[in-house]
Formats: structure tokens, sequence, C-alpha cells
């Protein structure tokens, strides 16, 4: 790859380099192992001496060839594919934080990764400090303890849609010489470019723009190699891993350590691989990506305006707009566009909510945001459903809040969708 080459190209011819004669798209490698004429091949495999595959838990050429172009379109140093965005979010923290430490991370967050941090890792003994983002620093500081480990948060929150405060997030980070991880799932690595703004790790839920179609669930984690490992604070990628006959990470891979232990160790024991198939279809997803999210935000903003002025909305939540809090730090981190997911209250309550999501034709009421069709979702009654009123005001849901995952289709047609079943809620 031509290291010169913008996002859009990288896009596009990333990620794999067919020799003379090899198929022009990567072909599904659908294997689960790899044949080998010596032992002492299979050996060195298995020592990390050479790269190559030898079983597909660990490493798939149709998998690696996404990880590679999704590395190089955040500008990392390596990726590892998951079977869902949730496995990515869980192995990010797991890979760096175990039983008895504890971490650190914005309260405004996706459900499923809220009962994640709130319930089950909890569970087996990790603590976790749920802050406001919008705190100052010095309130967010007061959340470190000696065992903290990690600083995580959303690029864009799930569904509050408020934009991070890099600057902030990263000094805190840094201060405190832990990573700062980022769910950049709603940017895309086409809208935002988070490595640049301070973060170590990027993960991503591969299921929403990146797969784009509504095909197939996966996630992704990038490693910025951008973090000192070796500060006398990381002792699993300092020392010895005796799971892996002594391998030290950070003197072996340098700024690979992090997603190379991910991969070898974590990975190695839990198992929560993609199919290569949906590798493939990622893959093809990451093409037309810079362009989808153009259009997807073109398509959010114009109907987040027409929204902001109807007589049946109450309020309208799109950081694409002058009047969003976030308006300020949308135009700063997401400069080629706010993503296509917009929230707005509709005036009639929960009530008026349900007529509405029922009465649109066109737009379809699905538990999923990020696809080229329009969706429609109330999350309190749905994917926040778990959460409790108080947990899910502290993670962005108001009662009355419609989430709007604005597609590509043609804008005029989505407004009119939207204004024929704001006339049913009415009634
Ligand atoms: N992160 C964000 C911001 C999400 O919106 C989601 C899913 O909606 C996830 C992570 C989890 O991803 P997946 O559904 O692929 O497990």
């Amino acid at each position: 790859m031509n290291k010169d080459w913008k996002i859009e190209t990288v896009a596009v011819q990333g990620g794999y380099e067919p020799k003379s004669g090899e198929a022009r798209i990567m072909p599904i490698v659908q294997s689960t192992t790899f044949k080998y004429d010596s032992a002492e091949h299979v050996t060195k495999l298995f020592d990390l001496e050479e790269p190559g595959f030898f079983y597909t838990r660990l490493a798939n050429p149709t998998n690696d060839a996404f990880e590679q172009k999704i590395a190089q379109m955040e500008g990392g140093v390596g990726a590892l594919a998951t079977s869902a965005g949730q496995a990515a979010t869980t192995l990010s923290i797991f890979n760096i934080c175990q039983a008895g430490q504890h971490f650190i991370t914005a309260s405004t967050l996706y459900g499923g990764t809220y009962n994640l941090f709130a319930c089950t890792l909890p569970k087996m003994g990790i603590e976790v400090t749920f802050v406001d983002p919008e705190a100052p620093a010095d309130e967010i500081l007061k959340a470190f303890r000696p065992n903290t480990r990690a600083l995580f948060a959303e690029t864009i929150g799930n569904p509050g849609l408020n934009v991070l405060d890099f600057a902030k997030f990263s000094a805190i980070a840094q201060q405190k010489q832990v990573p700062l991880i980022i769910d950049s799932t709603f940017a895309t690595p086409y809208l935002c470019r988070p490595f640049e703004h301070g973060a170590n790790i990027v993960i991503h839920s591969a299921t929403k723009y990146i797969d784009g179609h509504a095909t197939s669930v996966g996630g992704v984690i990038v490693d910025g190699g951008n973090f000192n490992w070796d500060n006398g604070r990381y002792p699993e990628l300092t020392e010895p891993d005796v799971s892996y006959h002594g391998l030290q990470y950070v003197k072996s891979f340098g700024p690979l350590a992090y997603i190379i232990k991910a991969r070898v160790q974590l990975m190695r024991d839990m198992g929560m691989t993609p199919s290569p198939f949906n590798s493939f279809l990622f893959n093809h997803g990451l093409h037309t990506l810079p362009l989808r999210m153009q259009r997807h935000s073109e398509n959010a903003l114009a109907v987040a305006t027409f929204l902001e002025t109807h007589k049946s909305v109450s309020w309208v939540c799109y950081p694409g707009l002058a009047s969003h809090p976030s308006h300020e730090r949308a135009t700063k981190y997401l400069p080629k566009g706010s993503s296509g997911v917009l929230t707005f209250g509709i005036k009639g309550g929960a009530e008026a909510g349900r007529k509405f999501m029922e009465a649109t034709k066109l737009i379809a009421l699905v538990v999923h945001v990020g696809d080229a069709r329009s969706c429609v979702l109330h999350p309190a009654s749905t994917t926040h459903r778990q959460l409790s009123e108080e947990q899910q005001i502290s993670s962005g849901v108001a009662p009355d809040l419609i989430r709007l995952s604005v597609g590509i289709e043609n804008v005029e047609d989505i407004i009119a969708d939207i204004d024929q079943a704001l006339s049913v809620s009415r009634r």
C-alpha cells in the first residue's frame, strides 16, 4: 500500500494486494485450518517467529485483509476483528484489566455497553466508575484510583449524541498514564480520527456503518501503537506471559504489543472470532464507507433541520445543528459530517411515538443504526429497556426520545415519510 493514499483510496484498495494471477477481490477463505509441509514451519508460526495462518480462531486471510484495511483507515498499527462490537469492547478492557482492577467510563454509552460495564464486568471483579463526560476535568480526575487501568468513552454517545471532548479526555488519560479507549462506531474511521485527538485504542461495532447493509454482526479493535505500556503500570504487557511460554509483548513487538496480546492470548482463550464470510462483507462495506458517510451526514442534517421547525416536534438533537450543545465540538472533531443518527422528542409523548413508528412506511422500525436504509426506534422501550429510568437518563435516553438512523435514500422521500407519520401521530 502507498502510505500517502488518502482514506477514500485506502477504503477501496487497502488491506489486500493481489499478486499476478491472484483473485482481484479478496476471497472468502472459509477454512478452519491451513496445511504445511514441515513441522518446523508450524513451530515457527506458533512461536510467532513468522507471520502466517494456522487456525482461523487466531488469524485468517479474509479476516486479516479486513483488519489491515481498517487499521490503515484509522491510522493505527494493527487491528483485531471480533465476532461482535460487544466482543471488541469486552476484549479491549480484558486485555489490560483484571479482577481487582478498575476503569473509568463516560456514562453516555450504548445500552449494551452500559450493561456490560455496570453489571457483567463487576460480577467478574472489575470495578467501573461512570462519569459525566461534561463534568470538569478535576471532577473526572477524582474518580481515578491507584488500580485504574483505562478511560473509556464513545466519540458520539449512543443515543445521547454528545460529541466527546477529546482534548479534555486525552489530557486526563495522559496525566494519569492510562490509555484512552474510544468506541467510534457512530463516527466511523471516515468522519473522526480519534488517534489524532489523543485516543490510544479505537473500537467499532462493524455491524453498523462499516457493514452498512445490515448483513453481519462484527466488531474490531484498532491499536494506535501510541501508548507507552512500559510505564511500570502494565506488567501483563512487559512481564513474561506464563500462558505463552514467557512471551514479553512489549519487548518482542514494541508498538504492536497490545493488539498482539489481544490476539494470541485473549482470542486464543476466548474465541470471539468473526466468520471470514462476515469479514468479506465488512471489507465490501468499507469500499463505499466514505461515500455513504457523506450522504448519511447530508441527509441527517436536512432531516434535523426539517424537524426543528415542525409543530409536532418538541426538540431535535443532532450534533450538526447549530442548536446542539456539542455543535462546536462536532465542527472540530467531525469536520466531514456528524453521521446519520439523530434523535427528537415527539409532542404527545410515548403514545404519539408509538403511532409515529407504526406509521412510517419507507423508514422501518428495527433495532439497528448505520444501515443504508432509514430506520427508527424508541430506545427507552427497546435497546435501553434493561436499564433503570435513572440509568437511562444518565446514558442519555429521555422517555420521549425517538431515534432516527437516516439512510442514504433520496432525502425528499425520507422527509415526506416523516411528515406523513407525524400527522398520524397527532390523531
Ligand atoms: N457500540 C455502539 C456505539 C453500538 O451502538 C453498539 C450496538 O448498537 C455496539 C457497540 C455493540 O455492537 P454489536 O451489536 O455489534 O455487538
